[in-house]
């Protein structure tokens, strides 16, 4: 017997005919003698009804008394999901109760609609398990030291879920999702991309940063800062598939690298389109340059990515660096208006038409080559790679987006990935 948590996406939970199959699975957990919380998302497309419904009344500019009333409503999703859940529970004969983030609570700072969960309090919860009741808890919603309510970031119910297994320090935290697990790389570009039994903690964060879309990436930080064992799996099975299957399915992020069975170099290739490049042009090559630059970039709040800064010739040097492509036209004004003027640098230039593709592998701190084989591949491809970044498990490339796809397919192959070739 042991403390499971088990997270439901909305897509599971989109509507009464899911839901009871959902509270099938897990009163078949219960029954086989786990103690069970359950953490659902709001019905598939709830949160965006209602956070259109805001809008309407919303100017563009929100104020921080607007950002609150906006996670008074986007909160009340969950709210309904947690008691249909119970319901069906209950009507299968399973003794649950349900409840929101407040009445736990799960205590969060006051950063209305990106909330950081701060702590939970187990008592209630943990009473109510000993009392043989399954304890369904709203994902995404928390309580801040007032007794505002707060929300996590779309898709934070992913966080919730890892941070009450945490609490509970739960033998496993199970989401359940409409993939059946974390893929090579995106199987819509590769069809050849194949599922990973196990995919080391680490990865599974660069790749969550990197772009790719399984798991909201404050859940993979708290995972690993709490070690939660933690299992993405498919809500599409059959709810009564026979359960040593079911726990064995999916893919495991593991904290232990010897667990990890696979031991390829490479595990995954991400990639994301939502970066913008910017260059800063014949800028004088003194020290505090770099800073000059960023320094207001980061004042104006826009976050950096790749950074390079070429070799200077005659005194003057090229910088160029990515932002969110959301962020594209406001740091060119920056830089154009502000910036370049006050270091003297010649020309501003900017470049949404590119995308970043990574390759991420543990085995990359223990193998040499792995890197220059990227490269090898994309130019027998005649990529041009135009901004390389590395750190200790990952070596990411910006190139022109429009080799995207070829980019990805190749590097795929290029290192075993593809689902003939590699193990199973
Ligand atoms: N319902 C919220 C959203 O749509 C939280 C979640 O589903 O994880 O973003
Ligand atoms: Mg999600």
């Amino acid at each position: 017997m042991a403390l499971i948590v088990h997270k439901y996406g909305g897509t599971s939970m989109g509507s009464t005919e899911r839901i009871r199959n959902v509270a099938k699975r897990v009163a078949k957990w219960a029954r086989a003698g786990h103690q069970m919380v359950v953490v659902p998302s709001a019905m598939s497309g709830e949160t965006n009804r209602l956070l259109g419904l805001a809008k309407e009344l919303q100017p563009a500019q929100a104020t921080p008394a607007m950002l609150r009333e906006l996670d008074m409503i986007a909160c009340t999703g969950e709210q309904v999901s947690v008691g249909l859940l119970a319901l069906a529970l209950q009507a299968e004969g399973m003794p649950a109760v349900s409840y929101n983030g407040w009445q736990v609570p799960i205590q969060t700072d006051s950063a209305y609609t990106k909330a950081r969960i701060q702590s939970i309090d187990d008592v209630r919860v943990k009473a109510d398990l000993d009392a043989g009741k399954v304890v369904i808890i709203t994902g995404f919603q928390g309580i801040d030291g007032d007794g505002h309510v707060t929300t996590l970031g779309r898709g934070g119910s992913d966080t919730s879920a890892v941070a009450v297994a945490a609490a509970l320090k739960a033998h496993e935290c199970l989401i359940y999702t409409d993939v059946d697990g974390v893929y090579t790389t995106d199987p819509r570009v590769v069809p050849e991309a194949r599922r990973l039994n196990t995919v080391s903690f680490e990865e599974m964060l660069e790749m969550a940063s990197l772009g790719s879309k399984v798991l909201q990436i404050r859940s993979v930080e708290f995972a690993g800062k709490y070690r939660v064992p933690l299992r993405v799996l498919s809500s599409f099975t059959p709810w009564d598939i026979n359960i040593e299957e079911e726990a064995r399915s999916g893919t495991l992020i593991t904290f232990e690298e010897d667990e990890k069975m696979e031991q390829a170099v490479v595990s995954g290739i991400a990639f994301n389109r939502d970066e913008a490049k910017v260059t800063v042009l014949g800028v004088p090559d003194k020290p505090g340059i770099a800073y000059q630059i960023l320094g207001p970039v980061a004042d104006a709040n826009i976050d950096v990515d790749v950074i390079i800064q070429n070799v200077s010739h005659d005194g003057k040097t090229d910088f160029s660096f990515t932002v969110h492509r959301n962020d594209h036209a406001r740091v060119l004004d920056l830089l154009r208006n502000t910036v370049a003027p006050s270091v003297g640098a010649a020309v501003v230039e900017g470049d949404a038409r590119i995308c970043k593709v990574s390759i991420v592998g543990i085995g990359m701190k223990s193998h040499v080559g792995v890197a220059a084989k990227m490269f090898r591949t994309l130019s027998d491809e005649g990529i041009n790679i135009q901004m390389i970044s590395t750190s200790e498990i990952k070596t990411s490339v910006v190139i022109d987006e429009k080799y995207m796809e070829l980019a990805v397919r190749s590097l795929h192959r290029a290192f075993d990935l593809d689902q003939a070739s590699g193990p199973a």
